[in-house]
């Protein structure tokens, strides 16, 4: 089921790719994994090529990377509380929701004393939505500079999660916006500053997301069925 689930995505993604002129290769699919159990990972390691998991707890994360059969990459998707960065800053292969000064600080720390760069993107909530994390879209490029010279951490992209809505077209236009200020940041050519990849697009709009340029989509439902918060 897994397996068939994982094919179906990576087809409609080969789809939205060819749509918008764009190689497949561009495209790297995150398998959100969160509260789901590892056998499901293992399942996909086993039956497909998925190597990138997803997951939004520090704790089931390092859980999980400690219990795996092999290695994958694993990305943190969630909001991260500052007191929590040291366990994960060595794990990860990218912090995607780094949204305030504060945390950078603590990357930058804690990567320091284990001695890695940590690569980030910005969580930039581009709908302005109350409920969610992440800077305003006029903030981005001011906390580019405070963190330019930050040596334990590379800024890689921007990340934004949509909001939840019906027609996934309707959040065509904060895809857009998202990419418009991630090539309004890259003009300005700013050192040890990347906007190559753009995080953004979920199961239920990650092909439009593709359309306006996502390079990473994160697809938790549409591979691992409905998640359950109750047990
Ligand atoms: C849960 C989650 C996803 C995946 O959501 P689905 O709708 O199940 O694909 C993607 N991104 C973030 C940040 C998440 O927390």
């Amino acid at each position: 089921m897994l397996k068939e689930n994982y094919e179906l995505v990576e087809e409609k993604i080969t789809e939205a790719c060819k749509r918008s002129g764009r190689e497949r290769s561009e495209v790297t699919l995150i398998a959100v994994s969160k509260t789901k159990p590892l056998s499901d990972i293992e399942e996909l390691l086993e039956k497909t090529d998925c190597i990138h998991y997803g997951e939004n707890k520090v704790q089931e994360l390092t859980d999980k990377y400690e219990r795996i059969s092999k290695p994958v990459k694993w990305h943190m998707i969630g909001h991260l509380q500052t007191n929590k960065v040291k366990y994960i800053v060595d794990k990860v292969c990218m912090i995607h929701s780094v949204d305030s000064i504060n945390l950078a600080k603590v990357i930058e720390k804690e990567a320091a004393k284990k001695d890695v760069i940590c690569p980030i993107l910005i969580e930039v909530n581009v709908a302005e939505e109350e409920s969610k994390f992440g800077m305003k879209t006029e903030e981005g490029l001011d906390f580019i500079h405070e963190i330019k010279a930050f040596s334990h951490i590379k800024v890689k992209g921007l990340m934004t999660i949509a909001p939840f809505v019906e027609n996934p077209e309707e959040n065509r236009k904060y895809f857009r916006k998202l990419r418009d200020l991630s090539l309004d940041i890259k003009s300005k050519n700013i050192d040890n500053i990347d906007m190559n990849v753009l995080s953004m697009g979920m199961t239920n709009d990650y092909e439009v997301a593709i359309e306006e340029g996502a390079t990473m989509v994160r697809v938790g439902t549409g591979i691992f069925g409905a998640r359950n918060y109750n047990i």
